[in-house]
């Protein structure tokens, strides 16, 4: 701390994030500048009430003299190739993040989770377990909490998920224990290539002590010979696997018949894996099977991802609103499908630039309708004959309650960002919802 507390700072993005960085410094009498691209960000009515006297530039970042700074603290919404950012960078301005900064200060364990899917319920299940076996333990990063507004409790370890926008700006984290838990296409709209985006997030691993990779996705192993032990898990390969006992499936821990899938309250294949991947990364702390028994069986998920709305007409209704890239949605028609073509799939909103092509298989072979909407609906009517083109939610539930019959299925998993439509996929699946509830029954 002692080493940013000389230098100007200037925090880049007035977010979520951008404003736990901003508390955390006025915390420390560090005062920093606030900058941010919209002339009216998010955060700017807190400032006001809080801190008025800090500097602020809201507006057009070329005229924000971000070279000007030692060191600016930037928000993973903003890429680092923004040309002002870049240009900082060039003027040899140091770029972290916020996750950076709580890594130079910490020093509690770190459970560290990235991936293309499954984040967010795998570190809610490692932090239902590890609360469990009586840890004072903190959930944040990605989801919930910005991490500096962490920093002053009382905890004995911090589960993070970390994006790869976030991984972008880390160098110094050493967590404990890190996974990649698996990676699909995402966000080409933020990287130069495929590639880039795999190295962002296989950089969670340098320096961890424990590497969680999965057996059946090569992408996610290191690709540098590293000195820290790795164990994997995969469906039927690796130190953590599912495999049939007395009759039964069960979650394998290196060689034992730990607990039968049937544990865990939450169904779907991607589940049982996101369980392996959990009891991976929590090997070096102690808990008991007892712990695991109570902890799974208590394990809700979360809302948005493969949820249960209701059944209206011997149709059942699923909002997996979080299914914001093709990886998503295939997980989502595969654990879903029936034996005959019973899923009416809505899909659509800003595909960022992915290619959906590697759908097409999945549509062909369990999906009775494809209803698509929003910025890149007809490259999604393009995979398929049975695509409808619709104009927003309520015109696409509409259309598939027409669609469905008894016995069907209607899931929301758009394959697609929200933003071109929504604030966010929660916005998108709480409207999901409340067309289904308003238009049936
Ligand atoms: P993330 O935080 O990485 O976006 P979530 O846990 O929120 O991941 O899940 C998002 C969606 O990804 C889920 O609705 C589900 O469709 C899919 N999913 C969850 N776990 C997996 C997995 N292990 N592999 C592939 N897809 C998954």
């Amino acid at each position: 701390l002692n080493e940013i507390k000389n230098k100007k700072i200037t925090v880049l993005g007035l977010g979520v994030t951008g404003l736990g960085i901003v508390r955390f410094l006025l915390s420390q009498g560090i005062q920093p500048n606030v900058v941010d691209s919209r002339e009216n960000p998010p955060g700017v009515d807190w400032l006001k009430q809080h801190a008025a006297n800090l500097n602020t530039h809201f507006g057009d970042l070329n005229n924000a003299a971000l070279s000007a700074c030692d060191m600016i603290i930037i928000s993973p919404g903003l890429s680092l190739k923004t040309p002002a950012v870049a240009q900082a960078m060039n003027a040899g301005v140091e770029i972290i993040g916020d996750v950076e900064l709580f890594a130079r200060i910490n020093t509690k364990p770190v459970v560290a989770v990235t991936g293309s899917n499954g984040k967010s319920t795998v570190v809610t299940l490692a932090y239902e377990v590890l609360k469990t076996a009586g840890y004072k333990v903190a959930l944040g990063g990605n989801i919930g909490t910005a991490v500096l507004d962490l920093l002053d409790g009382d905890f004995d370890v911090f589960v993070l998920e970390l994006s790869s926008f976030q991984l972008d700006t880390t160098d110094s984290l050493k967590a404990s224990s890190a996974t990649v838990l698996n990676i699909s296409e995402d966000h080409l709209d933020r990287y130069d290539s495929y590639q880039a985006y795999i190295d962002s997030k296989l950089s969670i691993y340098n320096g961890a002590e424990l590497l969680v990779i999965n057996a059946d996705d090569r992408q996610t192993h290191p690709v540098s010979r590293t000195l820290a032990p790795q164990v994997s898990f995969g469906e039927t390969q690796g130190d953590y696997h599912l495999a049939q006992h007395n009759n039964e499936a069960h979650f394998m821990v290196k060689g034992e018949a730990y607990l039968p899938v049937s544990t865990l309250a939450v169904v779907g294949k991607h589940n049982y894996l996101n369980t392996l991947a959990v009891m991976a990364l929590l090997s070096p702390f102690e808990i008991t099977k007892a712990h695991y028994k109570t902890a799974l069986v208590q394990f809700n998920g979360l809302a948005h991802r493969c949820q249960f709305v209701g059944e209206f007409n011997s149709v059942k209704y699923f909002n997996d609103s979080k299914a914001t890239n093709v990886g998503a949605t295939i997980t989502a028609i595969d654990s879903l499908a029936g034996k005959q073509q019973n899923l009416v799939v809505i899909a659509g909103g800003d595909a960022k630039g992915a290619d959906l092509e590697a759908l097409k298989p999945y549509v062909e072979q369990h999906v009775k309708a494809l209803i698509c909407f929003g910025k890149d609906a007809k490259e999604l009517m393009a995979l398929t004959a049975k695509g409808h083109l619709t104009t927003n939610m309520s015109e696409a539930v509409a259309l598939a309650k027409q669609l469905s019959t008894s016995g069907d299925t209607v899931l929301l998993a758009p394959a697609c960002a929200s933003i071109d439509m929504y604030n966010n996929y929660m916005q998108r699946g709480d409207d999901f919802v409340h067309c289904v509830l308003q238009e049936l029954p």
